[in-house]
């Protein structure tokens, strides 16, 4: 974000980065609006504002007639065309990537398979795919997401995705330097938890939790407007149930153990005697094939017993389930149901669950979100 002349830049205050990301997340409003809104006093609210607009990040967008008082105003506005940002979601299989807006609109898209898991290889194909989606965007890039499955430590580090078998890979610095953009690096979960809270199914809600399952089981959690840094293994690994099946680290009835897609195939395919898959084994459960039956409606009482137990330690009552592998709330949601309730006493802990599947894409929507919370408005914005 900047243009190498310190002269001419200025420290953002806090307040102004306030009023632009309020505007960013709630859209175009009125100063006097904002100003209620934000509690700031109308001449903050100037002093807050002024940078924004002499540096191009907010507009006053065309004058809107207050149909009850007659009274033109001009409310403020980001400027959407000048920021683009990449957002890339990494899984062992492929790369999703977009080009998005500063409201995390997707512009373009494209999947590219991944051939190999070899670091060098990889960084290579994300900095092919960067360059081709970037070369088709009119605007220049402000910024690339990368967001992969596991842990992330400061930005910089995968620290462990078992999904690419890899062990601390400084994934930030190799791909910056190799695109020649900011990059920002995180986990695929916080990413996705993050592009709810600002642009999807959180928005207006100051607390909820994001649960995903799929290849392993995501969690992320927003309390007061902030993301509370959650430790992807250990939620992914919480016991349910000390009478279910193992999971690959030897925990009985841990939420991997009932959830991961890989669990509920392997559990249906060792008792036909041949490997089917997990998509196959729905269709089965809906067909009423005992076995599969059996264990996705397993899995939807252990996934019922974890979203109670997320209420229960944390007071958020919103809940949204995604992830790859959620069509299994689908096929056996009564069970779903059964779990949540077996701990709810009186219906204390009986929050709103919201069913949202969504695709890698989304995921990569939400790598775009993690380079838009740390590049917008900037923290030295050029003064033009
Ligand atoms: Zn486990």
């Amino acid at each position: 974000m900047s243009n190498g002349n310190a002269e001419r830049e200025t420290l953002l205050s806090e307040s102004s980065k306030a009023v632009a990301v309020e505007i960013l997340v709630h859209g175009a409003q009125s100063r006097a609006r904002l100003a209620q809104r934000m509690g700031l006093s109308p001449a903050t609210l100037t002093r807050s504002v002024r940078p924004l607009v002499d540096a191009g990040v907010l507009i006053e967008a065309d004058a809107v007639r207050n149909p009850g008082r007659g009274r033109a105003f001009l409310p403020l506005d980001v400027v959407p065309e000048r920021f683009r940002f990449i957002g890339v979601k990494l899984t062992d299989k492929a790369i999703y990537a977009v080009v998005t807006d500063v409201r995390s609109r997707v512009l373009d898209q494209v999947t590219v398979e991944l051939r190999s898991l070899q670091v060098g290889d990889v960084v290579d194909a994300v900095t092919a795919v960067v360059g081709d989606i970037r070369s088709r965007s009119e605007q220049p890039v402000t910024a690339v997401g990368v967001t992969v499955g596991g842990r992330v430590e400061d930005g910089e580090l995968v620290a462990n995705s078992p999904f690419l078998h890899w062990r601390d890979v400084p994934l930030r610095s190799l791909l910056s330097t190799a695109i020649g953009l900011p990059v920002h690096l995180d986990n695929d979960v916080v990413g996705l938890t993050k592009s709810q809270q600002w642009f999807g199914h959180g928005k207006g809600f100051s607390s909820f939790a994001l649960l995903t399952v799929g290849a392993g089981v995501g969690y992320g959690l927003v309390i007061n407007d902030v993301m509370v840094p959650t430790f992807v293994t250990p939620v992914s690994h919480y016991p349910v149930d000390p009478s279910g099946p193992l999971c690959p680290l030897g925990h009985r009835g841990c939420m991997t153990a009932f959830l991961s897609s890989q669990s509920i195939a392997s559990a249906v395919s060792a008792a036909h005697g041949r490997i089917i898959g997990y998509d196959d084994v729905l269709e089965m459960a809906k067909g009423g094939d005992p076995t599969a039956v059996r264990v996705v409606r397993e899995a939807a009482r252990a996934l019922g017993r974890a979203t109670s137990a997320i209420t229960a330690l944390t007071g958020v009552s919103r809940i949204i389930l995604s992830g790859e592998g959620v069509h299994l709330v689908d096929v056996a949601w009564p069970s779903v149901e059964e779990g949540r309730a077996e701990y709810d006493i009186d219906r204390a802990l009986h929050g709103e669950l919201i069913l949202r599947p969504m695709d890698f894409i989304e995921w990569a929507r939400g790598a775009a979100v993690i380079a838009i919370q740390q590049e917008f408005p900037g923290t030295q914005m050029a003064i033009q």
